[in-house]
């Protein structure tokens, strides 16, 4: 069975083609610079790599683009469209209505866009690209939305009130959402797989570390904290992202600087973080080699990201009052055996040992448990796959439906 999978970002849209019948890709790839100008990349499982330039001034094109290359030529993996039984779109917001995977209907659609000033920049060009879908595919094919705040939906409501008037909660729905709730859905799931054990018995702290950053504590398989808020800036430094910062800094700097909103906003999201601290990149390999070679911006970067992390892992654990696992994943937590050391050093008095080898060697891709025997909690990388997660999550919804 064929599961087509979409994930459109601002200016970006990546997908991904299963075949759920043992879970390969058969053809995933690309598009960046929608709305600008336009690059295409391509693979398929034949071993045809393809790249182009390709005018794409909305998701609409990139979308027709890709099921053109999916189907014609020497790109193609299908002969038409009947081949794949549903399409999974990632949808980065489901407000506060939508807490689970959901098959598209007119309704959800209506209820995505209720959201779109919740996450400005993905809302719209997710809705535009499941509508180009629904033209294209007609609306017998089944699609499902998967959320990545409906995860941390099991949340309690002392974790997701903010400490503002009840009133703007009531009015406006402003509490914590949290998001990377799919890679936090996947890799729980996969670290009880590796623990052998039920997850309705664990208690973990996965700490999703890329470009964007959220760790969650997950208790029985349930999120019940995290530390993105209603906003993805919340929390951890990012690449780009502050992390937390209180708000009396911000209206000083507003004074002082005659900041507006949006000038403030564009401060948070675009120039903090990694990139703010080091002034050389918000890619933590280019912050790594830096930090490697001496530099003592990049290494204050690291030092500040590492202790964010293990106060997040101590807060947490207290929270859940214990912790059987500590879990990395994505692009920082899967390739950064340095940055898991110090984020971990000298925790032995909590039952927390990392096997030093064994860190070393768990990168690209590469999973498994990192702690010593000895080690009371587990320390795991796990490498996420929002994709696959997405696809599984479109098979069950669709056919609980009766669609498959
Ligand atoms: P993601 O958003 O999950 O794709 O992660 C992107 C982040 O992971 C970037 O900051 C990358 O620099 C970082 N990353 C990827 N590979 C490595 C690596 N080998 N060592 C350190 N950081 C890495």
């Amino acid at each position: 069975m064929l599961i087509f999978v979409l994930n459109a970002g601002s200016s970006s849209l990546k997908f991904r083609v299963f075949d759920m019948s043992d879970k390969s890709v058969i053809a995933e790839g690309g598009c960046e610079r929608i709305g600008i100008d336009g690059k295409l990349k391509y693979k398929n499982s034949k071993g045809l790599k393809y790249d182009e330039r390709y005018p794409m001034p909305t998701h609409d094109e990139a979308f027709r683009r890709v099921t053109e290359l999916l189907m014609t030529g020497d790109t193609a993996v299908i002969k038409s469209f009947d081949e794949i039984a549903a399409v999974g779109h990632r949808v980065v917001h489901g407000g506060y209505k939508l807490v689970k995977s959901e098959l598209v209907t007119e309704e959800v659609i209506k209820e995505i866009e209720r959201f779109t000033d919740f996450a400005p920049l993905h809302t719209p060009s997710q809705v535009r690209t499941i509508r180009a879908c629904v033209n294209l595919f007609g609306p017998e094919k089944p699609q499902v939305a998967v959320f990545d705040t409906a995860f941390h939906q099991t949340m309690p409501p002392k974790a997701y009130i903010y400490g503002i008037p009840y009133e703007y909660y009531k009015k406006y729905h402003i509490r914590r959402y949290g998001f990377h709730g799919i890679s936090h859905d996947y890799v729980s799931e996969h670290t009880a797989e590796l623990m052998g054990r039920d997850i309705t018995s664990i208690k973990m702290v996965v700490c999703h570390l890329g470009n964007g950053s959220t760790i969650a504590a997950i208790d029985g398989g349930k999120s019940v904290d995290c530390s993105t808020g209603f906003g993805t800036f919340d929390g951890l430094m990012m690449g780009t992202r502050s992390g937390q910062v209180d708000p009396a800094a911000l209206f000083y700097l507003s004074k002082r600087e005659g900041l507006s909103v949006d000038d403030l906003n564009e401060l948070l999201t675009k120039k903090s973080g990694l990139l703010g601290i080091s002034g050389i990149s918000s890619d933590d390999r280019e912050v790594e080699n830096a930090l490697f070679n001496g530099n003592e911006r990049a290494a204050l970067a690291r030092t500040i990201q590492c202790y964010q992390v293990r106060r997040f892992i101590g807060g947490y654990s207290f929270a859940m009052g214990g912790l059987d696992a500590i879990v990395f994943t994505a692009g920082l937590g899967e390739n950064s055996p340095s940055l898991r050391e110090e984020v971990l050093q000298g925790l032995e008095a909590f039952g927390i040992e990392l096997d030093l080898k064994k860190n070393e060697k768990t990168i690209r891709g590469k999973e498994g448990d990192i702690s010593t025997v000895n080690s009371k909690v587990k320390i795991y990388v796990v490498p996420t796959n929002e994709e696959l997660k997405i696809a599984s999550d479109t098979i069950m919804v669709a056919g609980s439906h009766g669609l498959l």
